[in-house]
């Protein structure tokens, strides 16, 4: 089964507050904005020269955290009851 059905499996209650924000003004300086690159559920983007991140469908895999030189993410898990609930299929 591919990584891409196997995800497909997960149930994500979504929480109305993201659990994750960014500090735009260091976004705007970054060099790289890797997280649009590693992010595995594509929730990063550029929209108008400015990095966005929707927290809905988060896979909670601290990757964007890692992968941020500049210290520009605050990351928690969603609240109690909320975000990704992994199945194996
Ligand atoms: S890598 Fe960090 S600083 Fe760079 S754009 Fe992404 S969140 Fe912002
Ligand atoms: S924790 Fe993983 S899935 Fe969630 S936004 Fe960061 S890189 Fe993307």
């Amino acid at each position: 089964m591919k990584v891409e059905d196997k995800v497909a499996l997960c149930a994500i209650k979504q929480h109305a507050e993201s659990h994750i924000q960014l500090d735009t003004s260091l976004c705007e300086k970054c060099p790289t904005k890797i997280c649009i690159r590693a992010c595995p559920a594509h929730l990063y983007t550029l929209e108008q020269n400015e990095v966005k991140v929707d927290h809905s469908g988060c896979l909670e895999c601290g990757t964007c955290l890692v992968v941020c030189i500049l210290g520009a993410v605050s990351w928690n898990y969603p609240q109690g009851g909320f975000g990704i609930r992994y199945r194996h299929g």
